[in-house]
């Protein structure tokens, strides 16, 4: 058995929150308890020099409390790098509840973890994600006004994967204009993993482009119905050795990894998934040195976020596209930079976000 001292000793190796990996000048991070709901949640506020940390709600069942703060910490500095580049006005800011959305989510759960994100009194705003759906935070609305992606009918923009597939089209679409010349993607073949919400309103506007689209999922039944409705070929199993133009993630994070990174027969890789590469440095070094050009997940799926955003500024459908389709310009801005600089195409795009928000804390800081 071991000893009390030696067990303290051994904790004392790894500093639990400011020792993470993932921890990255976090301002503040709170750990949310309630026994008799059975809530156990994470709040993650990367940054809110630009504005309150807006970010969406995780509800999954962690396998440990581990894996939940690395996944809370992660997603809310890449929150802080998607609105900052995207020019919004917004900070940084995640949130996860650790359990199986289909079995233990409750009204009352969400309303307790609502009336946690109240007593931040708007430092942080909340959002759905995976697991969380707009009636959801029309709960957690009962409890605060910190949360956007409220239903239409109740006064929020409503869902916002088709602007999120919107964008991804844009940076898809930026990326082929700067690695063919030409940003039409008609003939391209184009591998779509993933063909949810996002995915399968992207492959709308493919198909529409005349790209040469192929679906891969793991749910067959979704993949049954989008084949029924259109004209795309389906693969089942292992896909990433396989020849094509695009491959755009639209499943889970970390699918660019030390197993696929290497395999990956793919001139571009632009897709909505969230932390596609598993290593940002390393992998992302190792795609530029293949001559893969990588649209940054963070930009090109932020079409979600200038969504949600519009509650808050009050603006409509028009501005809401008319800022998803500036990512476009962004995207090639990025390209430019990393081959100026001959730098990886995430780091370019993090530091035009940290000069933004640098430029900010300046102007702050002489007021
Ligand atoms: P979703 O749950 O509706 O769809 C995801 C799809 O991926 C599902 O059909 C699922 O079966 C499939 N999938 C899961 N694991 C897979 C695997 N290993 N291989 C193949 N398919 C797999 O989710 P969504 O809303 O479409 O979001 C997709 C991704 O985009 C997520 O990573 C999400 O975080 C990110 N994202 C979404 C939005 C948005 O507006 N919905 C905004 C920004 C980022």
């Amino acid at each position: 058995m071991i000893s009390d001292d030696l067990r303290i000793n051994d904790l004392k190796k790894v500093d639990p929150v400011f020792g993470q990996l993932s921890f990255d000048d976090h301002e503040q991070v709170i750990f949310c308890h309630d026994k008799d709901t059975g809530l156990k949640a994470i709040i993650g506020i990367h940054n809110t020099v630009l504005g309150p940390a807006l970010g969406g709600t995780r509800m999954w069942p962690y396998q440990n409390e581990w894996e939940a703060l690395n996944d809370v910490l992660r997603l809310s500095r890449g929150m802080t790098l998607k609105s900052a580049i995207t020019g919004l006005n917004l900070g940084g800011g995640k949130a996860v509840i650790i359990g199986d959305s289909s079995t233990q989510k409750t009204p009352e759960l969400m309303r307790k973890f609502g009336e946690f994100v109240h007593s931040l009194n708007g430092k942080y705003i909340t959002a759905e994600d995976v697991g969380m759906t707009t009636e959801d935070m029309d709960i957690v609305r009962e409890v605060t006004p910190y949360v956007t992606g409220i239903s239409e009918n109740k006064g929020g923009a409503g869902n916002p994967s088709p602007i999120t597939a919107f964008g991804v089209f844009m940076g898809m679409k930026a990326a082929a204009k700067f690695k063919f010349g030409t940003d039409v993607l008609e003939d391209r073949k184009i591998f779509v993993q993933g063909v949810g919400s996002v995915g399968g309103a992207l492959i709308e506007y493919l198909l529409d482009e005349g790209a040469k689209v192929t679906i891969t999922d793991i749910n067959k039944e979704c993949l049954e119905k989008i084949a029924k409705r259109y004209h795309v070929d389906i693969f089942d199993g292992d896909f990433f050795d396989e020849q094509m133009d695009i491959y755009a993630p639209c499943a889970l994070g970390a699918t660019i990894n030390d197993d696929t990174v290497y395999r990956l027969k793919t001139q571009i890789i632009a897709g909505a998934a969230n932390n596609q590469l598993a290593d940002e440095n390393v992998h992302g070094r190792i795609l530029k040195e293949r001559g893969i050009l990588y649209a940054p997940d963070f930009l090109i799926n932020a079409g979600g976020i200038i969504n949600v955003y519009a509650e808050l500024e009050n603006y409509g459908k028009q501005e809401i596209m008319r800022k998803t389709e500036n990512i476009f310009n962004t995207t090639l801005e990025i390209f430019e930079r990393s081959k100026r600089e001959d730098i990886t195409t995430n780091q370019a795009a993090v530091q035009i976000a940290n000069e933004r928000i640098e430029t900010r804390k300046l102007e702050n800081s002489k007021r």
